[in-house]
């Protein structure tokens, strides 16, 4: 079976082919959508078998949740047993939007879409494409980002063909995706709110309306034996099949030793991949250069992360070097992913960052 591509943006809704993944949904099918963070892969979240089924296209890990989409305020009773008071100030500011909140879950949600958790995840997007399919589908879509499990999350449509177009039922495109990477998640099955995954929302942000909130220490250091608790963080993600390594420092010193690393490569009659800004790009003579942004706009290199990570994969390149990007907003979430694509290696060639 080859997913049915249906195009269309949230200005111009093609409402036919939205009753149709509706219908999909319903049945217990699968339906990949935009979102304003990347594509989801969309079940019926009230039905343990499409949840099922998510897992198995994506080759997910089954004892790593699913987020439940939600397309309104009221839908959210039905899915949590309550909602504390700072939760509802956070959906209040940040929802419709890149924010996902973790609350009890009442039991109508089956354990197979919480993978086994007694929580439940759940966010309200702001896209409009999105909005209409999860009303068409009555309310409640599981979904995790579009792509197979380990590998970048996708922020257009082809990336989801590419790697789930002969496992699903249907892909709605509807462009480039805005923010693209993945929402902040904030738990609030515990006294103090926790962020368990940084996102586009910052923790000062979340901090500005809630007060006090931490971030889990598993987040904090990945190395050590603390677990992550979303259980999603702990798993290798976001690799491309070159070897990243992360090159962190003053600049100077990370191009000469990135330029270091090219001319040796070249000695050897190979080529390294480089990701570099527009502020440096030019100042890498060999290798294959892809430029991720600008450092004077974050939300450029958050946006274009993940398709550099997979245009490298069209390459002939064996290793990758990135520069790093501790950038004021959303560096935490940049460098959560960048990190976790790069299998946390990091060469320090200066201690300032
Ligand atoms: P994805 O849908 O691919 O963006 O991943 C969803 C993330 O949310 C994963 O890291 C999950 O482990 C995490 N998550 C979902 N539900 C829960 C939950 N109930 N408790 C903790 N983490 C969760
Ligand atoms: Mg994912």
């Amino acid at each position: 079976m080859r997913a049915e591509i249906v195009s269309m943006t949230a200005d111009n809704l093609d409402e036919n082919a939205i009753a149709r993944a509706g219908e999909i949904l319903k049945k217990g099918g699968l339906v990949a959508f935009p979102t304003e963070t990347v594509y989801g892969l969309g079940g019926d979240a009230l039905n343990p078998l499409s949840s099922k089924k998510i897992y198995a296209a994506k080759g997910r890990p089954s004892d790593n949740p699913l987020i439940i989409h939600i397309a309104d305020m009221d839908s959210l009773d039905r899915i949590v047993k309550e909602v504390p008071e700072k939760a509802m100030l956070l959906a209040e500011k940040f929802w419709p939007g890149p924010l996902t909140m973790i609350f009890q879950k009442s039991d109508q949600v089956p354990m197979e879409t919480t993978g086994g958790l007694d929580s439940v995840a759940v966010r309200f997007p702001s896209d409009g494409v999105a909005a209409a399919l999860i009303r068409a589908a009555g309310g409640y879509v599981a979904a995790p980002s579009a792509n197979t499990s380990g590998r970048p999350s996708p922020t257009t449509a082809e990336h989801v063909e590419e790697d789930l177009g002969d496992a699903i039922d249907m892909i709605i495109d509807g462009g480039a995706v805005g923010i693209g990477l993945e929402s902040t998640i904030v738990d609030f099955t515990e006294e103090v709110p926790v962020v368990l995954r940084p996102g586009y929302i910052s923790l000062e942000m979340l901090k500005a309306v809630l007060g006090e909130v931490r971030m889990d220490k598993g987040l904090i250091s990945p190395d050590s034996k603390i677990h992550p608790k979303a259980p999603g963080m702990k798993y290798r993600h976001y690799a491309p099949k070159a070897e990243l390594s992360i090159v962190e420092g003053e600049t100077e010193a990370v191009t000469e030793a990135i330029n270091r690393f090219a001319l040796a490569a070249e000695e050897r009659e190979e080529q390294i991949g480089i990701i570099a800004t527009e502020e440096t790009f030019s100042r890498y003579p060999r290798g294959i250069v892809k430029c991720i942004g600008s450092r004077e706009e974050e939300e450029t290199i958050a946006h274009n992360l993940y398709e550099v990570l997979r245009e490298f994969d069209q390459c002939q390149v064996s290793e990758i070097y990135s520069e790093a990007f501790y950038t004021p907003r959303m560096g935490q979430a940049i460098m959560n992913r960048l990190l976790k694509a790069a299998g946390h290696k990091i060469i320090h060639v200066q201690g300032e960052k």
